[in-house]
């Protein structure tokens, strides 16, 4: 009897934020394979399941991809519920594809659950919608990660030409990428957001353009982040600016009043 392997979207982080179907199929998983991004609690609905990291997370942890498609391969001849839980959605940016396809290529069956991407977690946290009357009515997710003998030049047109564009894997070399961006012609007032650590606990909202994420030195992220750009970010954006250079203000002036005390 061979098991079943499932694809599960664990969602943003947030625990809560897990569909009731994968949290189901979590409770009665034999072994469950996770990412690096997928919070403690939510391995917690696993609780009778071996766990088995196999995160990539930048190049800290890494584990090859053909590794993992192997340890699924096994499992399902050991366990009847095999569960690989993704970070997000497993749909996007995921490698889902060739999980599936590794899968099918050994006659195990699988199934998948869909999970919240962080892109959508984001943009409730935000406040803002993705797509608003008049003023965008087409969403692009990209990224400008690539794999090995990709070419590097192709995600930017799609994004430069979006009415919304979301960018995933891209925190790390923001100011390079809105160098690249300017060159595709978007417009250096194109208003930006970066949301790091969305639906968790230490949340951060950055509002910014993409001239200020051009000319932006250390963003000092940490955990995971996604880039927006468009229209539909504009007052939340501004707001963010005028608070940070609200607050730098207020921190010269007690930096002023230490250095020469009256
Ligand atoms: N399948 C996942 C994406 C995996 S790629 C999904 O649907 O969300 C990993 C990237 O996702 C990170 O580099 C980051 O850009 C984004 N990401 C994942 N979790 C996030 C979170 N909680 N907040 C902000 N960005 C997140």
């Amino acid at each position: 009897m061979m098991g079943k392997v499932y694809l599960i979207g664990a969602g943003p982080g947030a625990a809560d934020l897990i569909t009731l179907r994968g949290a189901a199929i979590l409770k009665r998983a034999g072994i469950v394979f996770y990412d690096a991004l997928v919070h403690p609690d939510t391995l917690a609905f696993a609780a009778q399941a071996k766990l088995v990291a196999v995160g990539k997370r930048c190049s800290r942890i890494s584990t090859d991809q053909r590794f993992i498609n192997r340890n699924l391969i096994e499992a399902a001849a050991k366990y009847a519920v095999v569960v690989r839980l993704k970070g997000g959605d497993p749909m996007l940016f995921g490698r889902a594809q060739e999980e599936i396809e590794a899968l099918a290529a050994a006659g195990v069956t699988c199934e998948v659950v869909p999970g919240v991407t962080s892109a959508l977690a984001a943009s409730a946290e935000m406040g803002v919608s993705l797509t608003r009357r008049g003023v965008s009515r087409s969403v692009t997710f990209a990224t400008p990660r690539v794999g090995e003998g990709e070419d590097t030049s192709d995600w930017a047109p799609s994004v430069a030409s979006a009415d919304t564009a979301v960018l995933y894997m891209a925190a790390g070399q923001a100011a390079e990428l809105a160098r690249v961006l300017e060159g595709q012609g978007m417009s250096p007032a194109t208003p930006v957001m970066i949301v790091e650590n969305a639906s968790l606990p230490d949340v951060r909202q950055i509002g910014t353009t993409l001239r200020g994420l051009r000319e932006s030195a250390d963003l000092q992220i940490h955990g995971p982040a996604l880039l927006f750009f468009g229209e539909v970010y504009r007052e939340r954006a501004h707001a963010l600016i005028a608070a940070a250079m609200l607050e730098d203000h207020a921190a010269d002036e007690r930096l002023q009043r230490r250095a020469s005390p009256r």
